[in-house]
């Protein structure tokens, strides 16, 4: 054992305010839906409707770090706007001849749902894992 394994090479990070005190779960869920920033609800997450920023403008938190989980939410909240649309189509039973256009409805529809609701999915889903696995002190700031 050479002793160099655990030696620290950065100074130790004070944490900022918003690592001192976690937001409510009512305040990630009000930032998730103006597409703030959920450690500190001051940056965008968005660029423009799509495209995210890397690193919140405010805190400096990584975007990025946690995509596998929010990617998890986001396959899970797609899956249950096509299982809304089938139902939809299993209850309502069009008549055979309505089939086509009912069925060009439908698919338009979910996929307009899908994307108009994309932004507010993935805050959301940032938003529950910043919930579940909140960074530790030092991570972002
Ligand atoms: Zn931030």
């Amino acid at each position: 054992m050479n002793g160099t394994k655990h030696a620290r090479t950065e100074p130790p990070v004070e944490p900022c305010a918003e690592c001192t005190s976690r937001p409510t779960r009512r305040e990630l869920l009000r930032r998730a839906l103006r597409r703030q920033c959920p450690h500190c609800g001051g940056g965008p997450i968005f660029r423009t409707f799509y495209t995210m920023h890397d690193a919140c403008s405010g805190c400096g938190m990584n975007f990025d770090q946690s995509d596998g989980n929010t990617w998890f939410f986001m396959y899970f909240t797609s899956g249950g706007v096509i299982g809304v649309c089938f139902l939809i189509l299993f209850f309502w039973r069009p008549q055979p001849a309505n089939l086509p256009w009912v069925s060009a409805l439908m698919i338009s529809g979910a996929l307009a749902t899908l994307l108009l609701t994309l932004p507010f999915r993935k805050s959301l889903g940032m938003a529950l894992d910043y919930l579940i696995e909140p960074p530790r002190d030092g991570d972002q700031c």
